[in-house]
């Protein structure tokens, strides 16, 4: 017999956020997610991955995956404190390190969970985390888990992190303070203020944690939002994923070899969960020699942005004040952003909607994300598609 308890609880709240519009209905994509893809036996301008440099669907990346399986199998076999390190992961961590300029690395099952992980090994209840307001929902989740403070400071604003950051020190009641923040945030494409934010860290003593996911292999000729400053001796965590950029699965902290050595110790889906699998360590090894080696692909997504957001532009379209890729065309109203993107998709563009509460309410938009993979023709087709919607709706 089932919950009766769990019938009612689902039901009631699903039925709640169907009449309200809430309930997301997921599109299947039937094949790859390159810059073109199939929905519904539909093909569609691909305007919503993070597969920034294309490197999902890149054939070197599929060759080494497919030898990786020959030649270790298709899974670990064991968490990775029993017998589930394999030769690959270590050669995936030593990469990650000479990618991000740092002493050591280690490596995690997805971005998400490293951030569930690496926060919580450092951070206790005694201790007090500075957080970007607008950071990602896994920071947030990463900060609960460690049971610490959480102090939300506005969204890279200096003067009141340095406020915030004054008062806890002053306050005495704090063991260890963390600042933590996006490299690049990912519904405006703003990059953060790193530069003060260490001056304020070395100002106050606070540990520095960047999150890196839309940065990496986009920011930094590829190395990321840290080392585009210079800073990769002033931030503790460089954290990062390599489901975004880098085309595959995962995520990573580069660091001293003293906090690499205690997060191997320390964090638990390290310890209690078994690492990716050889096709993903060896595809990664392979994206970031790619990127390591030619900026090549850096060099064809940062054009390709330049030419959505220009034509784009040109139409008249609000597309904020994004730094990177990232492309918002802010649409405002809620329901006119909704009715926005169904009708690009229905023309054949797929770009998503992004509203209230992920963003702040009448600032609705589309979001893109062009990549190294679209060609102009592509691109020139999506910007005749926004052309004809944007009449349609009143828009231009
Ligand atoms: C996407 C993202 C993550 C999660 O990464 P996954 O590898 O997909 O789990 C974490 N942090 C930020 C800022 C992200 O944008």
């Amino acid at each position: 017999m089932t919950s009766q308890k769990l019938q009612h609880f689902l039901n009631k709240n699903l039925r709640d956020l169907k009449t309200k519009g809430l309930y997301n209905e997921i599109d299947t994509v039937e094949g790859a997610n390159g810059p073109v893809i199939t929905i519904n036996g539909k093909e569609l301008i691909n305007l919503s991955s993070n597969n920034y440099l294309g490197l999902a669907t890149d054939e070197r990346l599929k060759e080494e995956a497919i030898q990786a399986v020959k030649s270790h199998g298709v899974g670990a076999g064991a968490v990775r404190t029993i017998n589930g390190t394999l030769d690959l992961h270590n050669e995936l961590e030593r990469k990650l390190a000479e990618f991000k300029g740092t002493e050591a690395a280690i490596s995690y099952q997805s971005g998400f969970n490293c951030n569930m992980a690496a926060i919580s090994a450092v951070m206790d209840k005694n201790d007090a985390i500075l957080s970007d307001e607008l950071n990602h929902a896994s920071i947030i989740d990463g900060c609960r888990l460690s049971r610490a403070k959480i102090i939300r400071f506005n969204h890279s604003d200096m003067d009141d992190l340095r406020a915030k950051a004054k008062e806890a020190v002053e306050s005495g009641q704090y063991n260890k303070i963390m600042v933590i923040t996006d490299g690049v945030f990912s519904m405006d494409g703003d990059v953060a203020k790193l530069p003060e934010i260490v001056e304020i860290a070395e100002e106050f003593d606070l540990m520095t944690y960047v999150d890196d996911a839309h940065g990496s292999g986009v920011l930094g000729k590829g190395a990321g939002t840290v080392k585009h400053f210079g800073l990769q001796d002033k931030v503790d965590f460089q954290m990062g994923t390599l489901s975004k950029a880098i085309g595959v699965i995962g995520g990573y902290v580069a660091g001293k070899q003293n906090l690499i050595d205690w997060l191997k110790v320390r964090s638990r889906p390290f310890l209690f969960s078994t690492a990716v699998t050889p096709a993903d360590a060896k595809a990664t090894i392979k994206a970031i020699d790619l990127i390591m080696e030619s900026e090549e692909l850096q060099q064809n997504m940062w054009e390709n942005s330049e030419y959505l957001k220009n034509g784009l532009k040109k139409l008249g379209y609000d597309i904020g004040n994004s730094e990177t890729p990232i492309t918002p065309v802010i649409i405002g109203d809620e329901n006119t952003t909704q009715q926005f993107s169904k009708r690009l998709i229905e023309e054949g563009v797929y770009a998503k909607s992004i509203v209230f509460p992920t963003v702040p309410r009448g600032t609705g938009r589309v979001r893109n994300m062009p990549t190294a993979a679209h060609t102009k023709e592509m691109l020139d087709q999506a910007i005749a598609v926004y052309e004809k919607i944007g009449k349609e709706l009143n828009i231009l």
